[in-house]
């Protein structure tokens, strides 16, 4: 069923510093063991707090490790065995979306969802019996609806998306690199990550302000007891996307402003097709709706899978986007 195929958690991160220092009240508490996650507006401290109930709800007592082992494991497994499937955090600038993905060297246990998954892949590829693979990684941005390849020779030039009959849509000229180790494909993601736009908001110099697509294809061939070939293909998009928060809020203007608003439509048209997904009755998808749900068509939905990890911040100053995250993912499952 389609909705087995899209999985949302939220994950709330500590109160930071800043927000101590500005005395900030917590209002939001998680309830892990039944998924859920209550709100409390403290504009409104005589209501019941709203309540929301997802496939996971994790608090600072929970590590990465265990996100990962509960609810992408499943998925990057499926990717080893041809399948494709789509990872993304989504929440507004500082709340935790590259603490989640890229996550921290140190302690282990909050080793990012990124790194996780390239060593679950050369694990698998390195155990398998009677079967070949071919790992390739492509790493592409999305900045003001203009699609650049991160590791191209030109990473300046805009490329186009084409549509081809059985390949489906694919992205003319973006280049594709063979990794062999779990070092090699972290050493390409952080060549990729230098060549991505970065601006800056009041709320946090290094938010950025495109969404990237960093791709691991692999092509598996089996040889069966008979001695007959099957070739399989998985595909895992590993996605980072903008901070979802409002231009209002930002304090963005000019260029900043023309950004944000194809940010915002993006994000919103990711939101669209999801829950069109998770609805089932829809026979319309709209992936056309932007370049982003136009290249995760093939990855999201269908026989795919999608990991959606909602962060949160736990303070009251960040109440309206807390509650239009909350919304955003409720609406995806
Ligand atoms: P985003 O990518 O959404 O802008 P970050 O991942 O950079 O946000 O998180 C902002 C800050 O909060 C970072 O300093 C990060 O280390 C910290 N942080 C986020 N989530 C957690 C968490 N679950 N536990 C501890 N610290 C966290």
């Amino acid at each position: 069923m389609a909705s087995e195929s899209v999985r949302v958690v939220v994950r709330c991160r500590p109160m930071n510093q800043r927000e101590r220092e500005l005395s900030c009240q917590p209002v939001v508490t998680v309830e892990s063991a039944r998924g859920q996650c209550f709100l409390q507006n403290p504009g409104a401290a005589d209501e019941p707090p709203k309540q929301f109930t997802f496939d996971g709800a994790y608090s600072v007592d929970h590590f990465t490790e265990q996100i990962y082992n509960e609810i992408a494991y499943p998925l990057v497994e499926g990717v080893t065995e041809g399948y494709n499937g789509t990872i993304f955090a989504y929440g507004q600038t500082g709340s935790g979306k590259s603490f989640t993905m890229q996550g921290l060297a140190d302690p282990p246990s909050q080793r990012g969802i990124i790194p996780r998954a390239f060593e679950h892949i050369f694990e698998s590829v390195q155990c398998a019996e009677n079967t070949k693979f071919l790992v390739r990684a492509s790493y592409l941005e999305i900045y003001n609806e203009d699609v650049r390849d991160l590791l191209g020779a030109d990473t300046k030039q805009k490329l186009e998306l084409k549509e081809h009959p059985e390949k489906g849509v694919y992205v003319k000229g973006l280049s594709m690199h063979t990794v062999h180790s779990v070092a090699q494909c972290e050493r390409i993601m952080e060549m990729g990550c230098k060549n991505r736009s970065v601006g800056y908001t009041l709320m946090n110099k290094d938010s950025s302000r495109s969404h990237s697509i960093f791709t691991i294809s692999i092509e598996i061939y089996a040889v069966d007891e008979r001695g007959k070939d099957h070739l399989r293909a998985g595909k895992l998009n590993l996605v980072d996307l903008a901070g979802s928060e409002r231009q209002s809020k930002t304090g963005a203007t000019g260029e900043r402003l023309k950004e944000a608003t194809k940010i915002n439509l993006s994000l919103s048209a990711l939101g669209n097709v999801i829950s069109a997904l998770v609805d089932g009755r829809c026979r319309h998808i709209p992936y056309r709706d932007s370049k982003l749900t136009r290249l995760l068509q093939d990855s999201l939905g269908g026989n795919t899978k999608t990991l959606m990890v909602a962060c949160l911040s736990p303070a009251d100053n960040n109440y309206d986007e807390t509650l239009s995250t909350l919304r955003y993912a409720n609406r995806a499952k």
